[in-house]
């Protein structure tokens, strides 16, 4: 059983903490499976800023000594860009057909199906294609810039400092990214993760304002009953309805507080949509502490700049109609997010696996990462078991069609998701029901997805990885 496991070659793209968290339980399980990491270093873009989380260096010499501490550095290879991957073996009609996932529901199928990577090495000129009977992609969502349009006047090329995206600041070395702030001027667009981060960054602040410990909000089986979930069930869905009052109160009483001990209001920063809506569609803000002791002392400016922007020799034009409101700067710092969906669709070298893989799943082929929570690295550290669970043939994936029905039951609850959070909910978002989402891994598994000692504690503590930690 271990030869042929062995034999099994099995390649993870990426080695950011899905990836590590892959190779980790592959590894476990006696696969020597080959990571293709286009980076120098392990650990992805992860980074949080306020005092209550670790530092970008902190997470990155954690994920560092994680990789290490399990052998999984060994297994990955450096300055190794995975440029394209093609499913051979079995034509693409036949695979369409399939009634069970990969032919017969096991994760290596009949075995006539196989992966080709196209691989750029650093170093070298030419591709190289290696074979694999299954591969897993754990390439992330942060690789690919979004940045708006602009009005043909107000490019950035009107500018006569410098442009860059958050993603090109965040990847920056330490001594690089202080010399391109030093005594500038600096306006961040955007008012997401990426944005606050940077500008805490640029203001030299740290610590926590819109944040209660909201872990216990969000996943404790108690709140989970609290929200709608992917195929509940009658008498599930009746409950959430019936506790929506409820829902809705807590939310109020917590935006309340928010209102009554920051300076938000002052400032015009109570956002749009409610807290609720946000926990909804995971975008929770975090901002720094003293942020706004930093905004009263002028170090910080804030202004709204919606719906659009563009920009003019001496900074960014706020007003695009009027073309008032100018904010000066040297340096303009887009955290604009990043195009999640682009570089999952463009690896693939068939349309047809590029559109199937952004709607369902199938041969040979798993996908780690990619959805969002509260904490990421444990999710992914569940999904990782999971998929080494599958290939170890712990257990069977039911037929295509029951997979269907299970897709098409998450895209309902994502619509309704969308409509309770006005709009703003994301597909990848699972932060109000990532215990109900393990429980469902545990249980194809074969673990019991109860993992507390006692009933109080099953339903009141916030579950995380060490609930886990013996799967
Ligand atoms: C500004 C910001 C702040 C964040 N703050 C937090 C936070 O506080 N808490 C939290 O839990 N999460 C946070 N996140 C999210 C967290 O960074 C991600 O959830 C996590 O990095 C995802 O891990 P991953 O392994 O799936 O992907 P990534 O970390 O993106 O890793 C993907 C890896 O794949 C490699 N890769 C991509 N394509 C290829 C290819 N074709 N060939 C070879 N290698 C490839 C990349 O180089 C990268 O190393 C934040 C993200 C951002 C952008």
């Amino acid at each position: 059983m271990e030869a042929s496991k062995a034999k099994r070659s099995v390649a993870i793209v990426g080695a950011g903490a899905s990836g590590l968290a892959a190779c980790k339980h592959l590894l476990a399980r006696g696969f020597r499976p080959v990571v293709f990491e286009s980076g120098e270093a392990a650990g992805g873009p992860a980074a949080a800023a306020a005092e209550e989380f670790p530092r970008h260096d902190e997470v990155a010499a954690y994920l560092d000594a994680y990789a290490r501490r399990f052998g999984v550095l060994e297994r990955v290879r450096f300055g190794s860009k995975v440029v394209s991957a093609e499913y051979a073996g079995v034509p693409e009609e036949e695979a369409a057909a399939w009634e069970r996932w990969s032919g017969n529901g096991e994760a290596f199928g009949d075995g006539r199906g196989e992966w080709l990577l196209t691989v750029q090495h650093r170093k070298s000129e030419n591709l190289q294609t290696y074979k694999f009977d299954f591969v897993i992609l754990c390439i992330g969502r942060y690789g690919v810039a979004s940045v708006p349009t602009f009005p043909p006047k107000g490019v950035p090329e009107a500018f006569h400092g410098q442009v860059l995206h958050s993603m090109d600041y965040s990847s920056m070395d330490h001594t690089a990214a202080a010399e391109l702030i030093r005594d500038k001027r600096i306006a961040v667009v955007g008012s997401g993760k990426s944005a606050f981060d940077t500008v805490a960054q640029c203001a030299d602040v740290n610590g926590l304002v819109w944040g209660v410990n909201f872990q216990n909000l969000t996943t404790s089986r108690l709140a989970e009953v609290m929200v709608h979930k992917p195929g509940e069930g009658l008498l599930l869905s009746l409950l959430a309805t019936m506790l929506t009052p409820l829902r809705w109160l807590l939310s109020k009483l917590t935006e309340m507080y928010y209102k009554r001990h920051t300076p938000m209001q002052r400032h015009g920063m109570v956002p749009g949509y409610s807290f609720s809506q946000s926990i909804l569609a995971c975008r929770l803000g975090i901002l720094p502490k003293r942020f706004y002791d930093r905004v009263d002392d002028g170090s910080i400016v804030l202004r709204r700049c919606d719906p659009s922007f563009s920009f003019c020799a001496g900074g960014l034009v706020l007003d695009v109609a009027t073309g008032d409101h100018i904010v000066d700067a040297d340096v303009v710092i887009l955290a604009t997010g990043f195009q999640a969906d682009r570089q999952l669709r463009d690896i693939f070298v068939s349309p047809w696996f590029s559109k199937i893989v952004a709607e369902s799943s199938d041969a040979t082929m798993a996908i780690i990462g990619y959805a969002e929570s509260a904490a990421n690295i444990y999710p992914y550290e569940m999904m990782a078991k999971w998929v080494a669970h599958l290939l170890d043939g712990a257990f069977q994936l039911p037929s295509i069609a029951r997979m269907e029905k299970s897709v098409v039951e998450w895209v309902c609850w994502a619509h309704d998701m969308r409509r309770c959070s006005g709009n703003y909910f994301r597909k990848s978002c699972i932060g109000t029901i990532t215990t109900w989402y393990n429980d469902q891994l545990c249980r194809n598994m074969g673990y019991n997805p109860r993992r507390k000692k006692g009933i109080v504690a099953e339903w009141i503590e916030p579950y995380g990885a060490a609930d886990y930690a013996d799967i």
